[in-house]
């Protein structure tokens, strides 16, 4: 028997990092089935060492296609998830949540703000064109990385063939993609599991006290068989009382699903009839403790006699997982964010001089509403027409000199603390939920399409399956805020 020494942790209430945000209103009580993404959902992987790996290989390659691209290293730092690749300029940009562009990088390098209002003054980011790509896990770090790289030799003239910049998206993308279908990758990962997984003890807890409350748990994966049944024992056979493995934790397990076409089409399941793989057309329908390849959501839903609303399906993947899931089938969706920790820690630490900051712009914002009217009234003065100010022209064009010095000085004391709020976490690009002082494109899609989105699966420990999470009332501009508008 597992000791839950190691669970034993007061779970009643979740420390912020750990919290479970909710967008829509969600009743776990009303959840009859809880579907899991695998890869960054249920097992967690170190970030840098996977697309680290993944960077040196889909290199290897390109070096045998004579690229000089050998001395290159996989930087962390350099995109994050939630950036948006411009295949078109060979750029990576930050947008907000309306598409407005507000930070870019060409090649490596970050644009000045003149370079990028150039490019971007007049365009939107609108993830329905083929020029955007959007950066959706974690897997998408490496080929980020790799693509800003190369548009960089791309432009020093030193590719061994012609490309422009989207060709040259297409040939890194497709050395990337290769890297996961091919089998090296996923090898090494399976020799050398305890480098590459991040072990969460209290997921299986989690998973165990959703089950015992009578949901029905399904995993549904993209990857394979023999990856899928190495990588979920390392992660959960140890954590489980004895004589449990990972399969008894779900009525269903789905690996090869394809999605998103396992939410949009009608494939047909197999049945995995072995450990090797051995496949079988399934005939009838899924049965409970199943093992099946490929198939369809629709077909989940029919079998087990559940609607879409009563399927919480929880995943990693903007995209594949949860715009998905929602728009095709409107299942109840929870986004895995990993990042969120560090991001609701930043955001934690920079607290007191966020409150320093606030202060200091509604300081500024009051000295602009003195200099507005001190104009006005000076423009009035001066045309002769209008209310008659109280001051004269001398004295009103002191007050707008000195207001114009207090303003100049403020922003001095506003400049590094703003430009220190848009660097938290990452320099170049900040906090992935924001885009300067307003929502990232990525939240604005965590808005629309998860109903709940946290840092890890675990978080359902504070939570219990019974938990009842309400979306907040959403504030708005015109909020009654106390203070009189200009
Ligand atoms: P899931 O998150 O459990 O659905 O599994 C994701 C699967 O997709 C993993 O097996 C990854 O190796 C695989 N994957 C991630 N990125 C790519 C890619 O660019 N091309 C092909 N497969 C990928
Ligand atoms: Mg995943």
């Amino acid at each position: 028997m597992v000791s839950w020494a190691m669970t034993s942790a007061d779970h009643s209430v979740a420390p912020r990092h750990r919290g479970i945000f909710c967008n829509r209103t969600l009743n776990l009580r009303s959840v009859r089935a809880i579907g899991y993404d695998m890869d960054y959902t249920l097992v967690d992987y170190q970030a840098e060492a996977f697309e680290r790996m993944v960077h040196a290989q889909a290199r290897e390659r390109l070096v045998s296609e004579g690229w000089p691209v050998a001395g290159l290293e996989f930087d962390p730092g350099m995109v994050t998830r939630g950036l948006v690749i411009d295949i078109e300029l060979g750029n990576l940009v930050k947008a907000n949540r309306f598409g407005f562009v507000k930070r870019a990088m060409h090649g490596t390098r970050m644009l000045e703000f003149h370079e990028q209002r150039a490019a971007y003054g007049q365009v939107l980011v609108d993830l329905s064109e083929p020029r955007w790509v959007f950066l959706n896990t974690l897997f998408s770090l490496s080929e980020g990385c790799l693509y800003a790289q190369a548009v960089d030799l791309l432009d020093r003239g030193a590719l061994p063939r012609p490309f422009e910049y989207a060709s040259l998206y297409r040939h890194i993308r497709a050395r990337v993609d290769a890297q996961h279908l091919e089998g090296h990758l996923k090898a090494a990962v399976a020799a050398d599991p305890d480098r590459f997984v991040v072990q969460d003890p209290e997921a299986a807890l989690a998973l165990l006290d959703q089950k015992a409350a009578g949901k029905k748990l399904l995993l549904i994966t993209n990857s394979e068989w023999t990856f899928t049944s190495r990588m979920m024992a390392h992660a959960y056979d140890r954590h489980l009382p004895s004589g449990m493995t990972w399969r008894d934790l779900f009525d269903i397990v789905v690996v090869s699903a394809r999605k998103p076409a396992f939410f949009t089409e009608a494939g047909p399941f197999f049945e995995v009839v072995d450990e090797t793989g051995l496949l079988r057309p399934l005939e009838g329908t899924l049965r409970r403790g199943g093992l099946y390849l490929g198939g369809s959501a629709a077909q989940v839903e029919r079998d087990l006699g559940i609607s879409g609303d009563e399927i919480l399906y929880v995943g990693d993947h903007m995209f594949g997982d949860v715009h998905m899931s929602k728009r095709t089938l409107s299942w109840r969706t929870a986004l895995v964010l990993r990042e969120l920790e560090s991001e609701v820690g930043a955001l934690e630490a920079f607290r007191a001089t966020d409150q320093q900051l606030l202060t200091l712009m509604t300081k500024k914002e009051g000295l602009e509403t003195g200099l507005s009217q001190a104009r006005l009234d000076l423009q009035r003065q001066r045309g002769g027409y209008g209310p008659a100010p109280d001051a004269t022209v001398p004295a009103l064009e002191a007050t707008v000199h000195a207001l114009r010095g207090h303003l100049v000085a403020l922003d001095a004391e506003i400049g590094p603390l703003a430009q220190a709020s848009t660097a938290l976490v990452n320099p170049r690009w900040g906090l992935l939920t924001r885009a300067g002082n307003d929502k990232s494109h990525l939240t604005r899609q965590i808005e629309r399409y998860a109903d709940v989105y946290t840092s890890r699966v675990s978080n359902f420990l504070f939570a219990t399956p019974y938990a009842y999470f309400r979306s907040p009332r959403g504030s708005l501009p015109h909020d009654p805020t106390g203070k009189d508008l200009p």
